[in-house]
């Protein structure tokens, strides 16, 4: 390297590559532990320095599988230790680490797996099926191995036991791609979002701050976020980085979770809204407590008012997060004020209710609606289609031909949002979701989040129906707790004091089941094409 123009000094050429991440990991915190909970119930550990050991075996077995650099090694598994050697592996041979989620749709995978013309691909025995059912739609995958049996392929740790794994990592520049993630695709094919080492080494470095992660080598990390879904929101990246210890189980049980949970004295977990529930009602039922809990980081879709309460009121600290694939994925996150002492309980819940702040690195700003050239103030009122640019949001998408940014690399996330004088950010729905109704806006997310709150409600989702007069107005679909009653009065009732008089659903109607896509979030898409044929009373 040569030194700087002016001669004058420089500094040291340290490309910002993710291999320096589990290298430091095994140099620095090699004892530490990384436990796993098998789909079958038995329970290895390993440690960092083995994760890095199996790694560069790992990364020397697809060298001699014939990868070349920039070639996609797709996983296709739940949370474990050897799932995590595959994202330092793919990487330490200069591959590109893809993670497929396995509860995507048949022509998704197809399209999604050809697009990316994965190479290898590394799977859980759980997924046999859905491999053996898709093998013959996959034609450029040349290898498949299995993570936990020698059945139907060769399995991963025999795979990897030839080789020494002394040899160098691949050589890489900052700037190359290093994983690839594809968004849920509510609308038309899903896209590819492809990480760079120094994207994804910015974001992890970031994670490690107090307002976000708050993650150093004391903290026992038990991610429910899956390894297949938004990078894992970076947390096998920046656990490294911290040298913390990790749990992972391979089973959503929330039995199996508390269980861990409290035996491997977990003290910060992330993951997204529905997962908490079942573990909070898991905890209820047998009048449980998690003494070690600290933080619980939740993203994904909002978090409601009562899940934050009876966390807060537990001290645990939430850390309410927002942040999309495209965004590697962390946007912004719920850290405390600097007056937060001064403010009441109640304050600091609906504070934290909002998505929060963006960590340094991420800009936000929201613009009109309807006149994407004008950009809304920060009032706390205005709400407006959220943008975001920074160094770790895409810019183009994985084989596209134009970019995803406009000329100033701002992107137009989809999200609806109001902005708050201090930078809060307070989603308030999808560009294609909002209700409009008499030329205002309603927001369908406010309205679940209250409806949530009643004892009686599991789920709740609100949509647009068709109104003469009005444009739209919005009805609630709920789906009752197991065992409650309520009526469609009551839940209107209910909402009357949290919500705009205008707001409040013209109708509830209450389904056994409310669509999801295949990450987890209610599909909006598949409820209006159920409630097509819906008419209001009055307003046919
Ligand atoms: P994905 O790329 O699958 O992670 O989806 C990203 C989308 O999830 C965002 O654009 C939001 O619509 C939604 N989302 C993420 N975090 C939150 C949150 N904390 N509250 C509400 N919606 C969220």
């Amino acid at each position: 390297m040569q030194p700087g123009p002016n001669n004058i000094g420089a500094m040291q050429d340290w490309q910002l590559l993710v291999t320096h991440l589990i290298d430091h990991a095994a140099r620095e915190h090699g004892e530490r532990e990384i436990v796993t909970h098998w789909a079958d119930g038995s329970e290895t550990r390993t440690t960092w320095a083995g994760v890095r050991r199996d790694a560069a075996k790992m990364a020397e077995a697809l060298r001699a599988a014939g990868l070349k650099p920039g070639e996609r090694v797709a996983t296709l598994a739940m949370n474990h230790a050897r799932h995590l050697v595959t994202w330092y592996g793919a990487v330490g041979a200069g591959g590109v680490l893809h993670t497929l989620n396995p509860r995507l749709f048949d022509d998704q995978l197809d399209y999604i797996v050809n697009h990316a013309e994965d190479r290898i691909m590394i799977f859980d025995a759980a997924f046999a099926p859905l491999v053996e059912r898709m093998k013959a739609r996959w034609p450029t995958v040349e290898h498949y191995i299995c993570f936990d049996s020698a059945q139907p392929a060769p399995a991963f740790e025999d795979w990897i036991a030839a080789y020494p794994g002394t040899a160098p990592w691949a050589d890489a520049n900052e700037r190359d791609p290093c994983m690839l993630c594809y968004t849920s695709g509510t609308t038309g094919n899903p896209k590819g979002v492809l990480y760079e080492h120094r994207s994804t080494m910015l974001h992890a470095i970031s994670g490690l701050q107090p307002q976000v992660h708050a993650m150093d080598c004391r903290t026992v990390m038990l991610p429910v976020v899956p390894m297949f879904h938004a990078a894992s929101w970076g947390l096998p990246w920046l656990g490294a980085a911290a040298g913390a210890k990790f749990v992972y189980s391979a089973v959503n049980d929330p039995v199996v979770l508390c269980d861990l949970l409290r035996r491997e004295k977990v003290t910060a977990s992330a993951g997204v809204p529905t997962v908490w529930l079942s573990v909070l009602q898991h905890l209820d039922a047998g009048g449980d407590t998690l003494p070690d809990l600290k933080q619980v980081v939740c993203g994904g879709s909002a978090m409601p008012r009562s899940m934050i309460e009876r966390f807060m009121g537990q001290g645990v600290r939430v850390v309410h997060a927002w942040g999309m694939t495209e965004t590697s994925p962390i946007g912004t996150t719920g850290a405390e004020s600097w007056d937060w002492d001064d403010r009441s309980f109640e304050d600091q819940v609906t504070i934290k209710s909002y998505q929060g702040r963006v960590p340094f690195g991420v800009e936000l700003r929201c613009v009109d609606l309807d006149d994407p050239g004008k950009v809304l103030p920060r009032d706390g009122l205005t709400a407006g289609a959220l943008q975001v640019r920074g160094p770790w949001v895409v810019k183009r998408y994985f084989k596209a031909e134009r970019d995803a940014v406009d000329a100033d690399q701002w992107f137009d996330t989809g999200d609806v949002a109001v902005l708050h004088p201090d930078g809060t950010l307070q989603l308030t729905d999808r560009t294609k979701d909002v209700i409009k109704s008499g030329g205002e806006w309603i927001s369908s997310v406010e309205l679940e989040n209250a409806a949530v709150g009643h004892p009686a409600v599991a789920e709740a989702a609100a949509i647009g129906i068709a109104h003469p007069k009005w444009d739209e107005r919005p009805i609630l679909v709920v789906v009752k707790k197991a065992g409650a009653d309520v009526t469609d009065t009551e839940i209107r009732d209910f909402l009357a004091d949290k919500v705009a008089k205008w707001w409040l659903p013209d109708a509830v109607e209450f389904v056994d089941a409310i669509p999801h896509t295949g990450t987890g979030k209610i599909s909006k898409k598949d409820l209006r094409e159920q409630f097509r044929d819906y008419t209001l009373e009055g307003a046919a």
